[in-house]
Parts: C-alpha cells; structure tokens; sequence
C-alpha cells in the first residue's frame, strides 16, 4: 500500500480523500444530508448519484432530497421514509423518482441515520439506485401472470361451456349411447339409454356389455366391437332383433367408432344405438299390404283378361269392327296391369327368398341374341346394335337374365325418347361374361345412380313424365345377386348411361 495511507487517523485529508474517491468510485448514488441545518439539505453526493439524477453537483448541494420526487409528492412510502426518520431508524424503500429532465424511474433508497457521542441524529447518509429495469421486468411478469391467469379462466369457462353444450346434446338425443373401454366395459350412458331400457345406471356401469344380458351377447357384435380400438375400425349400420328384459323384442341398429379426441379419453368407443322397431314394423306392413294387394288382384285380372280375350275371339268372327280397337286396348291395359302384378309379387318372393333359380348350360349370345329380338321387334323409335360376342356357354337361368336383358333394354328405350341408337357390347374373359347396353338418352346424376338399384325409387323428375315402379332394376340387381355377379351403371345426367353386368361363366357351389 502506498506510504501516504500507511497511517491514516479518521479525520485526516489524505483519509477524507481516500473515502471520497471511494464514495465516487461506487455505482450506488450516495447523498448525505445535514440534520443539524434547518431542511436537512445535502451537503455531499457522489458521481454516481450526479450521473443517475442528471442533476450538477451545485444544483444538489444545499437542498433537501424531496426535489427527486418530482410531481408526485403523495406516493405512500413517503410515510415509511418519514416515520422512519423520525425515528432515527434504517429504512429501506422503492419511490418512483425523477432525473432532471422529467423521466422517472424507480429508486431503491436505503436511508441511515448517522448519530453523535450523545446519540443525536447529525447525518443521513442514502444510498440510491436506478432500479428501473427491474421494476418493469417485475411488472411485465405481474401482467402476464395476470393475462395467463385470466387466460386460463377463460379457457376453463369455455370448457365448461362446452361440457355443457355437449352434454346437453348427449342428453336430449333421441339415441341410447354408451361408453364402453377396452375391455368392454361400461363406463357411461345418457339419459335415453336409461329411459330406453328401463335399467338404473348403477346395474349397467362397470359391467361388461356382453355379461350384462344375455341379448348382447352376440358373437357377430362381439367381434365387430372388439375389431373397433385395435385396427380403428368403426361400423355402422349392425341390426339386431332381441328380446330385451323388461321391454321385449326390439330391433336395433348399432353404429360403432373409437372417441377420435386428442386426449385420455381415446381408448374409449362410442355405441350409439338407435331404436328400428317401429320403422321396421311399418316397413314389413306395406310390403305384407303390397304382397296381399297384388295376390288379390292377381285372380281377378285373370278372369278379366280371359273374358276379354273371350270378347275379342267373337268381336273378329262376327267382324264387329266397331268393338275390336276398344277391346284391342282393354287386353293391352290388362296386359299392362298384370305385368306390374307381377313385377310386384316378383318383389315379395325375392325379398322371401321365395324364388326358384333353374340352372341350365346355353350359348350367352344367343341369349343376348334373342332378347334384343324381342325388344326391337316391340320399338320403332329405336335401333339396337349388338358389338362382339363372347363365344360362351354359360351356366345360369336363361328366363331370368332374359328378363334382365329386357328390363334394361326397356330401360335404354323408355329413358332416350330423343335418340335412335341403343348399343349392346359383348365382352368375356376366362371367367365371366360381360354385358353393357348403351343409351343416349337423359342420364343419370351421381346421387341417384346410388339409390335407383333400391326398391321403388325413381328419379325424381321422372315420376308422371314415364310409366314404371321403379322396382325394375331392383329385380335385375337380385338376379345378377342370385348369379353371383356385378350390375353396374356408368353415366352423367343428360349424357346417356351405360348399364352393364357381369356373371361367371360358371357357378360355383353356394
Ligand atoms: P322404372 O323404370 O319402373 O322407374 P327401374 O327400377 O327400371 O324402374 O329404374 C329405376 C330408375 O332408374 C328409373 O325410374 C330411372 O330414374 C332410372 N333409370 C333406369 N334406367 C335408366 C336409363 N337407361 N337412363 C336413365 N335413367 C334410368
């Protein structure tokens, strides 16, 4: 150390000199005032206190620190600083304080009380410092604890919204719906569940499904719920006829998926089921009516059309002119009628399975062949063409898929009153025979190319401008069934359609 320190006393220069060069040394602001003088005013500050106020040393000197508040001359912790002045005691504070040119910012201010031998307060000394950044680092984490605070509340309230939304709608549904876990167990259901099977949620939940009656435990079910979580496999549409205890025989249809939500709650799947009893009740009721309308009106229109082919035979031998168009068109209309009797008594033994199917071997083209005979000799609108041929005998009912040929060519006919041309391709490989009758008539859209193989669908502009039930192509495709073959149509609406089927040259065992 250099020899000039070696003996300091306390209240030398060269000590005075040394403490200064400390005190201006320091990164805190130091400020020391004079209690004994009237105002307490500063009779010393360090550089660093100059630099953080941006006041000069003789603006300092000789005032009372109160100028550091600037403005705000009512901020509480004055009271601290005040209470604790008073009573000669260390305080420790944070006050939002001003630099000389108006910019606050915040102080953190340590006050001590320097006493005499007699321990009067003559001194303060404080120590300041610019605690700015911190203060707002602090303040932007307080605001965005507060904006995560009410984030989080807002989200939990939607949440709770959405609970109650959801459940609302699983509650007021008109299906049963069940939760089931991996192992097949119940874990919830909704009030039509309940209501539905008359059964306490304390008998069904935690039970396994197929153990809870025996009415569920039905091995097609069984596998098609447990192919469900493993392969993601949802299924639709499963119709099952039981005797539920306490509400009887019920059918049901069952549709099936895993719950596709991003959380816990995945290995879960949803069984919604859906009460048919009564569709299927009303369903079966028209087809019973159908199938009595037509047996009753099949013997009567036998009588007619026997009296009136009677009527005719005489009305050509006595050359009654005047009788024969009338009678003419009354055998047609009779014809007509019995065709539709038919088709509809058709439909009622092929959806009892009532159907005999006779097997013979023959040429297919001569089949192709002879049908479209038939159908050119009946039409003058109309030209058909056959292109190929398949050179195969095949095994199938002859008179059935005759009657396919002619519906769909009747069809190419009825739907193409604005064209002349129907064309038949003939096409085979070594397995099947393949058939396509093209027309270029008014087509049919993507939508109803679905539903017209459906029992009495039509297409909806159809119904009064072309005579038909709609049952036609619905014989057709449970023949070509019957066949183990494909009926198909390709088409776009206004641009013509393409009806083709395929059958195996032979059949295989049933
Ligand atoms: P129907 O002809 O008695 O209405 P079908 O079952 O034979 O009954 O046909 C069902 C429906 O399919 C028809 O009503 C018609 O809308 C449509 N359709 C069938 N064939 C054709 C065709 N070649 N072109 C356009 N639409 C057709």
């Amino acid at each position: 150390m250099d020899d000039q320190y070696n003996n300091l006393t306390p209240f030398s220069n060269a000590a005075f000199n040394l403490y200064e060069q400390a005190l201006n040394a320091s990164v805190d602001g130091i400020v020391i005032t004079d209690n004994q003088q009237p105002d307490n005013p500063i009779i010393y500050c360090n550089e660093a206190f100059m630099r953080l106020t941006g006041y000069t040393y003789e603006e300092i000197i000789g005032h009372n620190c109160r100028f550091l508040q600037g403005p705000e001359r009512e901020q509480p912790v004055r009271e601290i600083i005040r209470n604790g002045l008073q009573n000669n005691q260390h305080v420790s504070v944070e006050i939002r304080n001003y630099k000389k040119d108006g910019t606050p910012f915040w102080n953190q201010l340590s006050v001590s009380p320097v006493t005499d031998e007699q321990g009067r307060v003559t001194h303060f000394i404080g120590i300041q410092n610019d605690i700015t950044r911190r203060k707002e680092a602090e303040g932007a984490l307080q605001d965005e604890k507060e904006h995560l605070e009410d984030r989080v509340e807002e989200r939990t309230r939607d949440l709770q919204e959405s609970e109650i939304y959801l459940s609302s709608i699983v509650e007021t549904i008109r299906e049963s719906l069940l939760v089931l876990d991996p192992d097949m167990r119940v874990l919830s259901v909704n009030e039509h569940f309940k209501k539905f099977f008359e059964i306490e949620e304390d008998k069904i939940i935690g039970k396994v499904l197929f153990d809870f009656e025996s009415s569920w435990n039905i091995s097609e079910l069984k596998n098609l719920l447990l192919n469900v979580l493993p392969a993601n496999n949802p299924f639709e549409g499963f119709e099952m006829t039981y005797s539920f205890q306490g509400i009887g025989k019920k059918t049901l249809l069952l549709n099936a998926r895993q719950i596709m939500h991003k959380s816990k709650y995945q290995d879960r799947i949803l069984l919604a089921i859906e009460d048919i009893t009564d569709m299927r009740r009303m369903e079966q009721r028209k087809e019973d009516f159908i199938t009595i309308a037509s047996h009753e009106m099949k013997t009567p229109l036998t009588s007619i059309k026997g009296h009136l082919q009677v009527l005719q035979l005489k009305a050509k031998r006595n050359q009654d002119d005047a009788y024969q168009e009338p009678l003419s068109a009354a055998v047609r209309s009779a014809n007509r009628l019995d065709g539709l009797v038919n088709d509809l008594l058709e439909v009622a033994r092929l959806q009892s399975g009532d159907i005999a199917f006779h097997y013979t071997k023959f040429d297919f083209d001569e089949l192709v062949n002879e049908a479209v005979t038939v159908i050119q000799s009946a039409t003058q609108t109309h030209h058909i063409s056959i292109e190929g041929q398949t050179g195969q005998t095949v095994e199938a009912d002859f008179s059935r898929l005759e009657q396919v040929l002619i519906n769909l060519l009747s069809n190419a006919i009825k739907y193409s009153p604005q064209a002349s041309q129907i064309s038949v391709k003939l096409h085979s490989d070594s397995e099947n025979v393949t058939v396509s009758i093209t027309d270029y008539g008014m087509g049919i859209s993507k939508e109803e190319q679905e539903l017209i193989f459906d029992r009495f669908y039509r297409a909806d502009n159809l119904h009064y401008a072309f005579q038909g039930m709609g049952i036609g192509l619905y014989i057709c495709k449970q023949i070509i069934d019957e066949h183990q073959g494909r009926l198909w149509v390709e088409s776009e609406k206004d641009k013509g359609a393409i009806f083709s089927f395929t059958i195996p040259i032979r059949q295989q065992a049933k």
